[in-house]
């Protein structure tokens, strides 16, 4: 039987900005990202994790549409998406939203929520009539948690806390049935106290709606939480590659790069004797080298205590080395 094509795909995504060496120097380019291949299924769930200039937000906005790769594609069902008819293109854009980081400048603050939700709706012709959008908009809002949702239609942007924002982005992205909502640092800006309930609305429209994510985060305990109560698939990125990538279990559980290693390490123990007991993994160096010039072989080898000649010049691929459990190290793919 054939197998249905993911829901989307990145193949060999390279996206490179072109920056200037001082005034008239030659042109050098930024490589955020460098060549990377994932998969999302219908209803999945992918996490890009890593830290700031990674990449991984990079890749997100490209899945989603809003950035040109410099090399490979995106295919959207097996379709790559440069070669849509306008009529295709643009269910493939209304299929993928985004969620961003940052919900106090997500939302335009002249308009108020009812306005804010009416948009899409009357932009995709989802409903026609005054009284059909406001019936739609009451529905997003309690769909999204914001009760009584009265209550929420005529408020603006600043009378709402930062989890109620994010609420109501949230609320703008379901509104026009996405297949894929890119999930961007949704709860980096949100208080502490507020960020599982954003996560649990997020799996729980997953559970309603059937919605797939692209969840990006830098937060290794986000990541486990949201991918792994998912049953998702955690790719862990540096530099613009993916070092390693397999179900979130076995990542959390048996991670097999050493900078997955280090990115549990830095989650924060609540138990005092575990962490007087555990045995950090030092780096090299806290430096991390600018995507301009990266470093050659693995782009690890400058912070990895465990880096030896073979790492300064040959980069490692990718390799499975355990059901869908891939790995780009000397050390694991040398035995
Ligand atoms: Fe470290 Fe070498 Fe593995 Fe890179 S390939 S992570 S430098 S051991």
């Amino acid at each position: 039987m054939q197998q249905a094509s993911p829901l989307i795909e990145a193949r060999g995504v390279k996206v490179y900005f072109p920056v200037r060496k001082g005034l008239f120097g030659s042109i050098a380019y930024v490589r955020a990202v460098d060549g990377v291949s994932v998969a999302i299924p219908r209803g999945g769930i992918l996490t890009l994790l890593g830290e700031s200039g990674c990449g991984k937000t990079t890749l997100g906005k490209t899945i989603a549409g809003l950035i040109k790769p410099t090399a490979g594609e995106i295919l959207y069902k097996g379709k790559p998406i440069n070669r849509m008819r306008k009529k295709e293109y643009m269910v493939y854009r209304r299929s993928v939203q985004i969620v961003h980081q940052d919900p106090y400048a997500a939302l335009n603050p002249t308009k108020t929520v009812f306005q804010t939700l009416s948009f899409p709706l009357k932009r995709w012709k989802i409903a026609r009539s005054r009284r059909e959008l406001r019936e739609k908009v009451i529905e997003l809002l309690e769909t999204v948690g914001l009760t009584p949702p009265e209550d929420f239609l005529n408020k603006y942007p600043h009378q709402l806390s930062g989890g109620q924002r994010q609420r109501v982005v949230i609320a703008r992205a379901i509104s026009v049935n996405p297949e894929l909502i890119v999930a961007d640092e949704p709860i980096t800006m949100i208080d502490v106290s507020l960020r599982l309930g954003i996560l649990d609305l997020l799996l729980g429209l997953r559970e309603k709606l059937g919605t797939a994510y692209l969840f990006i985060t830098h937060d290794f305990g986000a990541a486990r939480y949201f991918t792994a109560k998912g049953g998702g698939v955690i790719a862990v990125m540096y530099l613009g590659k993916v070092v390693e990538m397999g179900p979130a279990e076995a990542v959390i559980h048996d991670p097999l790069h050493p900078y997955t290693d280090i990115l549990i390490q830095a989650v924060p123990e609540p138990d005092p004797d575990k962490m007087r007991n555990a045995k950090p993994i030092k780096l090299r160096s806290l430096d991390i080298p600018s995507p301009l010039n990266p470093p050659k072989g693995c782009k690890f080898h400058t912070r990895c205590p465990y880096a030896w000649e073979r790492c300064e010049k040959e980069e490692p691929p990718l390799v499975e080395l355990k059901p869908g459990h891939s790995v780009a190290c000397w050390l694991k793919l040398r035995r």
